[in-house]
């Protein structure tokens, strides 16, 4: 995630908003826990299941932007995992459930807080397959985020015209029922129906499967919250990558002209990204950047750019910036392809690399004087506060603050010093490699780093992710 603006200058998304205010947890404290609450994250300790595991999401969706009506149909395939389950919980809140359909049949269901809990006949078996389906409508609600200051709702948002799914990094249960947890990614289908003119896009490759209705597929696994739909009223941009990558761009109609040229850097950086950390991860690239009426009608929408899996968002105008395009595509491989475990503990690597990445285009652009004049700006920026950034363990109201991206960004500078270029990346396309589709954490970075440098690492992480002092940076 990045954002804009409120200081006049292109910063990462809280690092400018996240002194404002300090949220904890208390919306997320006001439910009683049910005993089958929760995946286990610390930073978001309802959030999830951890009793079964979605495997597939099937979304068929009709939105109406002239009434702002969303009728879904959604269907949950998974797996239960490791006990036998007599409740079946999903993580949903807003709209009326008119049915939900256990296997086919018709099944009971209760709702509380942000839960849909389903009763099945009988207690589901270990390490039985079921389907989900969940029929609903309504007006989507906006929804907030213990990770974001108040005034920054998401999950569906509508705005005069269009609507665009913005979630990170637990509003999607805001309009589909799922396991909202980067613990849980799954494969997505979805379908999706909307009148003429409105142009409808999703995540993966797409088709015209009717008048009016578009199916998209993301075969590879991703995170609920990066999962998006866009409705609205689109020109297209198309390009073509390395290995023949198709890439779409939707801008908002009639300003096509004015993102030919920005838009140029993207085949680039993911050529000059796949020679140092492997190749991009999924089958087609894309940008999505929603239009004025979006981001005028909705705070999180006027400031941010989002890494949804193969196609991310930007705010009007943001994508236009060479720094922000680039940090998104960078979160492909860092946050859509390898994902955190958890919240607090991951965010650093996460978005510091994605931070990281834009000091990569200062010396591709650049050479070595300008990577440098960003490292030392950034450093800067921190080293005359009285205490470092310490961005390996955040609480959720720090998960996108200066901590993430800047201390996780120094953090893979100095290991780049350390290491020396070649160890560096080696290490970096080997962390990508081995956790390709799933989830890693500071061990694993640890490990690799130990492995591929021939010493003990974890002196060197625990200085900078954890140590209080402000580390001195390498020369
Ligand atoms: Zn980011």
């Amino acid at each position: 995630m990045r954002g804009y603006g409120l200081r006049g200058q292109v910063v990462s998304f809280s690092m400018r908003l996240r002194p404002l205010i300090s949220l904890g947890c208390t919306f997320l404290c006001a439910f009683a826990l049910a005993q089958d609450d929760g995946i286990g994250d610390p930073t978001f300790p309802t959030l999830g299941n951890k009793g079964y595991k979605a495997t597939h999401y099937l979304l068929k969706l009709n939105y109406d932007p002239e009434t702002a009506q969303l009728k879904a149909n959604v269907t949950m395939e998974g797996v239960v995992d490791p006990s036998p389950l007599s409740t079946l919980s999903v993580d949903f809140s807003g709209f009326t459930v008119s049915a939900v359909k256990l296997n086919g049949a018709s099944a009971t269901f209760t709702r509380s807080g942000a839960k849909l809990r389903v009763k099945p006949a009988s207690p589901l078996a270990a390490g039985s397959k079921f389907a989900l389906e969940t029929i609903y409508s309504g007006k989507p609600e906006l929804i907030g985020s213990a990770a974001l200051p108040p005034i920054y709702k998401g999950g569906w948002v509508a705005y005069p015209g269009g609507a665009v799914a913005a979630c990170e990094p637990d509003m999607s249960h805001g309009w589909f029922p799922c396991n909202d947890h980067p613990l849980n990614k799954a494969t997505f289908d979805v379908e999706i129906t909307a009148p003429r003119p409105y142009v409808t896009v999703s995540n993966g490759i797409g088709k015209t499967i009717g008048p009016t209705t578009t199916h998209f597929t993301l075969d590879k696994p991703a995170l609920t919250c990066m999962v998006t739909v866009a409705v609205g009223k689109y020109g297209i941009l198309k390009q073509v990558g390395p290995n023949s990558l198709p890439i779409t761009n939707y801008v908002p109609l009639g300003t096509e002209t004015q993102y030919i040229e920005p838009l140029q850097v993207t085949p680039k950086f993911i050529q000059y990204l796949s020679d140092r950390i492997g190749p991009y991860p999924f089958a087609s690239y894309g940008t999505i950047t929603f239009p004025d009426e979006a981001s005028k009608s909705n705070k999180l929408l006027e400031v941010m750019a989002l890494e949804t899996t193969s196609i991310p968002l930007f705010s009007p105008g943001s994508s236009k910036d060479a720094a922000t395009l680039c940090h998104e595509l960078t979160h492909q491989w860092m946050g859509d392809c390898v994902s955190v475990t958890n919240w607090g503990d991951d965010i650093w690597w996460v978005e510091g690399f994605a931070q990281y990445s834009e000091f990569m285009l200062a010396e591709m652009n650049g050479g070595k004087a300008a990577y440098d004049a960003a490292i030392k700006a950034a450093y800067a920026s921190v080293s005359a506060q009285s205490h470092w950034l310490k961005p390996g363990h955040l609480p959720a109201a720090d998960m996108f603050s200066l901590r993430s991206y800047i201390g996780g960004a120094l953090t893979f500078h100095a290991l780049r010093k350390k290491l020396g270029d070649e160890k560096f990346f080696q290490v970096v396309r080997q962390f990508v490699d081995k956790h390709r589709y799933g989830n890693a954490s500071v061990k694993d970075w640890i490990e690799i780093a130990t492995q591929v440098a021939g010493e003990d690492m974890k002196p060197f992480f625990d200085t900078w992710l954890y140590g209080d002092a402000v580390p001195k940076l390498p020369s």
